[in-house]
């Protein structure tokens, strides 16, 4: 969970906040994505502006919630967190597989309005002004049990997330403070309609459902030649992946993530605000060690996480792996000065070239 306990600022937002410049802010910690962040920067700023602006004015703009799709590790939460820093609102972030429908036992989704206002130190019209982020919502996608013909998934959630992400009013009972047990618990009303909803998911094989549709409708030609094919999704596959056409409905966004290629792995290994490369190189810097990476051995690091298809997730855990041995070895080397990765110690697990003083 992640939340921003900054008080809101209304004054910046008008004075500062177009979609163009919440544009160039997502542009310094997001790489690639161009198109969505177009999208995302479009539809965040007109939230806002309905709520700041309009609402003041007595004029009614209907909510347009988020939906974002795209494969793991390309950015989805980083984009939603890094929206809320330049919005200044506070965000929640919860997995939609952590919740089961009304009347069952479990997580119900008003639980999230609990721990949001939690975060909040229980300041209700923080908590309006909110972005709820619910991830992994591919994974409460309908389905039937071929035997029985029951639902046997998510669609009982998707129908109790419905009313919240629409906007209502709810009672919400606060957490029991650990601290002061004895304390009884108070209860808050919360009017969810002012608050973003953002959904996300990797709908993993929805291009199967995709490709499927397209083939059968000659209109589109050189589908096969997209790679990204994720880009031509649209309501009707979400809908045969699962989601029922009322949560649909309520997440008029649709915001389209594209798998991260070398180039862009590269960029976020070297350039990104607090890059991995950076944080590498400040483990050793500490012990008086500097680590230097030529190019190859960088793309050669971009390369594998994009074989293995796990995005920027994945980064981290192939330069551990692969300096597993280096960082074993050196902090106990005396008078080591330089150590240099090159493409062989990615590649073939070869010895990095160590220089001594
Ligand atoms: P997901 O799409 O699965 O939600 P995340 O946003 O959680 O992926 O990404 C995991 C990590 O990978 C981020 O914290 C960030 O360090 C890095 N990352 C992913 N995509 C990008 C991107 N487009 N630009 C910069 N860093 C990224």
């Amino acid at each position: 969970m992640f939340c921003i306990k900054n008080n809101f600022n209304k004054i910046n937002f008008l004075n500062y906040l177009n979609p163009y410049n919440i544009k160039l802010e997502l542009d310094r910690y997001i790489i690639g994505q161009t198109e969505t962040k177009k999208i995302i920067s479009v539809a965040v700023y007109n939230h806002y502006k309905r709520l700041y602006i309009l609402e003041s004015k007595n004029i009614y703009l209907e909510k347009s919630n988020i939906l974002l799709i795209g494969p793991t590790g390309c950015g989805k939460t980083l984009m939603v967190k890094t929206l809320a820093k330049i919005i200044n609102v506070p965000v929640i972030v919860v997995d939609a597989t952590s919740f089961t429908e009304a009347g069952y036992v479990g997580d119900d989704v008003e639980s999230i309005i609990q721990k949001l206002l939690h975060e909040c130190n229980y300041n209700v019209e923080l908590v309006e002004k909110s972005i709820i982020y619910i991830d992994e919502i591919d994974k409460i996608s309908k389905k039937t049990d071929s035997i029985s013909g029951k639902d046997v998934s998510g669609e009982g959630v998707q129908q109790s997330l419905l009313k919240l992400i629409e906007g209502v009013n709810i009672n919400i009972t606060s957490l029991i403070d650990k601290k002061n047990p004895q304390q009884s618990p108070q209860v808050f009303n919360i009017d969810t309609n002012n608050i973003l909803f953002i959904v996300g998911g990797a709908f993993s094989g929805i291009e199967n459902i995709i490709s499927n549709r397209i083939e059968k409708d000659l209109s589109i030609l050189d589908f096969k030649d997209n790679k990204n094919i994720i880009f031509q999704t649209n309501t009707e596959d979400l809908i045969n992946y699962g989601i029922i056409p009322e949560f649909l409905g309520r997440l008029p966004i649709l915001a389209k993530f594209l798998e991260l290629n070398e180039y862009e792995l590269i960029h976020i290994l070297i350039k990104t605000k607090n890059s991995l490369l950076k944080q590498f190189c400040y483990l050793f810097f500490i012990e008086g060690v500097e680590i230097k990476f030529t190019l190859n051995s960088i793309k050669e690091i971009a390369k594998i996480a994009v074989k293995k298809k796990i995005g920027a997730r994945g980064l981290k855990s192939i330069l551990e792996n692969t300096l597993l041995n280096t960082m074993f070895s050196f902090p106990s080397k005396i008078n080591l000065k330089v150590i240099i990765i090159y493409k062989e110690v990615i590649t073939k697990n070869k010895k990095p070239i160590f220089i001594y003083n």
